[in-house]
């Protein structure tokens, strides 16, 4: 077991590589080579920064080989599996075009949206016409969007971890206190107790400020009176949490407590909408329901969730429009926000998992509005 995994919810990397090559052989693709960092991590392990996979189609008799360079001889050794390893001189990506073109894979799938145009031209120059390229569009990713037991295993490891720093957060809060003070002392906590790293940068935005959805954590002191955004996540063995709780600094003026209280019924009425078969749009229309029958409709002007795993950000999105139904082992984030310009902001965002029967909210921290 690598480093990097903890020895937490050992991954079965070879049964996600054959499931792929059984997808390539369906879309008459000869190999895939996959560029794509979090991908590579999900199908083999490896949780460097360059590192290339190359997986040929079912019907090929060709086994799986992973590319990487020098500097990561040892972390190939101990991380990857199912695939073997070779460490070239050239670019990952470079010696894999090299090889599909000698192996005469004639059908080179790529990921399409996340090679570069320059990559990719230099990618088609190596391989000579020997190998047609074709774009591929989520295809790891689609297999990425239900989490199977271990991944589960791992989000709810990294969702505890996450939520204990919360009191830490609490502690540093006062008025006179900058935003990256508070912001430091969770990530503190986060690197003492474990985490691989922050999921993203910490959000920590107070007063007027807190009418930023993305309002990264800055230098002002946080004032007197008013709401604090905190959205934070630390990554723990590869996989990611992410939640925001809003709390109040100073008395509380009966418009910020309805305001408060609209955002959370709107949150709740949206994981009460989770549940598997229902399209991902409808459940960020439940929450926008709630919001604009209490007036503050103009004021959420983002999606409600996104799915959650070795990304912070990725598919299932919950938005207007999204038609992908939800499936048990989908894990998405519910958080819905009002922010009014010159006034301030309120986000309430959990964890949830999608169930056999409904839902399972995994974020444990509780959302009463805390005063201080
Ligand atoms: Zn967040
Ligand atoms: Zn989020």
């Amino acid at each position: 077991m690598s480093g990097a995994e903890n020895g937490l919810f050992p991954m079965n990397y070879s049964a996600r590589q054959k499931k792929l090559a059984e997808a390539l052989s369906l879309a008459r693709v000869t190999a895939i080579v996959v560029t794509h960092l979090p991908n590579v991590r999900y199908l083999c392990g490896f949780s460097g920064s360059a590192g290339v996979l190359l997986i040929p189609a079912a019907d090929r008799p060709a086994r799986p080989i992973f590319f990487t360079d020098g500097r990561y001889t040892q972390q190939a050794a101990d991380e990857v599996q199912g695939a073997r390893v070779v460490i070239g001189k050239r670019a990952a990506w470079a010696e894999a075009s090299v090889k599909a073109r000698q192996a005469r894979f004639k059908v080179l799938g790529f990921e399409a949206e996340k090679l570069s145009y320059a990559e990719y031209q230099q990618l088609a120059g190596l391989l000579r016409g020997r190998s047609r390229l074709k774009p591929l569009k989520g295809t790891v990713e689609q297999m990425r969007l239900t989490k199977d037991p271990a991944e589960i295993g791992r989000v709810r490891a990294a969702v505890e971890l996450g939520a204990n720093l919360f009191p830490s957060a609490l502690a540093a809060i006062r008025p006179g206190v900058s935003e990256t003070e508070v912001a430091a002392e969770l990530e503190f906590e986060a690197r003492r107790a474990g985490a691989d790293g922050m999921s993203f940068e910490s959000i920590v935005a107070s007063g007027h400020r807190s009418a930023l959805p993305h309002g990264r954590a800055s230098v002002q002191p946080i004032p007197g009176n008013g709401f604090i955004i905190i959205d934070w996540g630390v990554i723990l063995a590869g996989y990611c949490s992410d939640a925001t709780r809003t709390v109040h600094v100073g008395p509380v003026s009966k418009a910020h407590q309805r305001m408060y209280q609209a955002v959370r019924e709107a949150q709740l009425a949206s994981i009460d909408a989770v549940r598997p078969g229902v399209e991902a749009a409808k459940v960020d229309q439940a929450g926008r329901q709630v919001l604009k029958k209490a007036g503050y409709g103009a004021y959420f002007t983002h999606s409600t969730g996104h799915g959650v795993g070795i990304e912070v950000h990725e598919a299932p999105r919950l938005a207007k429009g999204q038609t992908q139904k939800l499936a048990p082992g989908m894990i998405v984030t519910v958080e819905p926000g009002i922010y009014i310009p010159g006034d301030g902001g309120v986000r309430i965002e959990d964890m949830v998992l999608v169930t056999g029967s409904g839902c399972e909210v995994l974020t444990p921290t509780p959302k009463d509005l805390i005063t201080l």
